[in-house]
């Protein structure tokens, strides 16, 4: 899929709805990321990056994260 240009530098995308994380590299269309940005639910992390999305409590998006452990 393509990645939102207003995202084309961050690689991690939180969905405040689900508290889930999506991985814009591997993004999948049942990650449904259009509809989340139609939605404006998400947000951007800082730093940019899986650990850092843990520490704020979103789980990884099963559809696009693979290298994760805890995956629903
Ligand atoms: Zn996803």
């Amino acid at each position: 899929m393509t990645r939102p240009t207003r995202f084309e530098h961050s690689q991690w995308l939180g969905d405040k709805r689900t508290q889930r994380v999506h991985d814009l590299d591997a993004a999948t269309d049942a990650c449904a990321i259009d509809e989340l940005m139609a939605a404006e639910t998400f947000l951007c992390f800082g730093p940019d990056t899986l650990p850092e999305a843990r520490n704020r409590c979103y789980r990884p998006c099963r559809h696009c994260v693979t290298d994760d452990a805890d995956a629903a």
